[in-house]
């Protein structure tokens, strides 16, 4: 079985005096059997990198710009968050995709230019409440990872992430069975379209806390958690560490 990846995404939260989470983490986590991944605003990620060193946390992006480079103003290109030391990159987070209007197609294309630059990307999806009480959870899902999940993906340079839009930020989440359901579903998909798809490693995210994570943990194919809210203090995102 893969190593299993505690990723937290700060979303717009944190600023410089926030790294001394990070360093709390580093000295009470030091030794956590767990890949951990923190993904900062684009201007913590250098500074959490300086902290970081070659240690046990990761630093990632949370969005990148298909393209290298060029006249686009506000956006960050993949190979500028490796410059600044990042190994990973979220790409088509269910708030990019509502507030940025980003498709499959865009996803798609963050994660290729990610891999081009030599990061990993953790590529999102995650129906809706309606198209879930609509019965169309497994249909979205799929159409997501068809769309979103790039050819050039391999179990090395990309994650996947299952996030339910309710239960992001609601302290709500899907039923275990609901959770193995999905996973299963995507492992199948990943399974029949990539040889190695056996190998991806699947979290899930949505209300994941100290209190729920080491029952989310021991459901079947989930490989670990993205983490929201949880993941900005170190004793919450610590607890969650140590469950996995
Ligand atoms: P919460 O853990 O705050 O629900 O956020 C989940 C999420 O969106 C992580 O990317």
């Amino acid at each position: 079985a893969p190593r299993k990846l505690a990723a937290g995404n700060w979303k717009m939260n944190g600023t410089i005096a926030s790294l001394a989470e990070v360093e709390t983490l580093m000295r009470e986590h030091g030794s956590a059997r767990c890949e951990i991944l923190i993904c900062p605003p684009a201007t913590l990620v250098h500074p959490m990198v300086e902290r970081a060193g070659q240690g046990v946390v990761a630093v990632g992006g949370q969005d990148c710009h298909a393209k290298d480079s060029g006249a686009h103003t506000g956006d960050i290109a993949a190979e500028q968050l490796r410059d600044a030391g990042a190994v990973y990159v979220i790409v088509g987070h269910s708030e990019r995709r509502a507030d940025h209007g980003e498709t499959d197609a865009a996803v798609s294309a963050k994660a290729v230019a990610a891999h081009r630059a030599g990061i990993a990307s953790v590529i999102c999806v995650g129906e809706t409440e309606a198209q879930r009480d609509a019965g169309q959870t497994l249909d979205v899902i799929a159409r997501q990872l068809a769309g979103s999940v790039p050819d050039c993906a391999t179990a090395a340079n990309t994650v996947i992430a299952y996030e339910p839009v309710w239960a992001i930020g609601t302290g709500r989440t899907p039923t275990n069975e609901q959770i193995a359901e999905v996973h299963a579903a995507m492992r199948a998909a990943l399974v029949a379209r990539f040889g190695d798809g056996a190998g991806f490693r699947l979290l899930y995210g949505g209300s994941v806390k100290p209190s729920n994570a080491a029952e989310i943990f021991a459901i079947a194919d989930v490989d670990g958690a993205l983490v929201g809210g949880a993941s900005l203090k170190a004793s919450d995102f610590g607890a969650i560490i140590a469950a996995l």
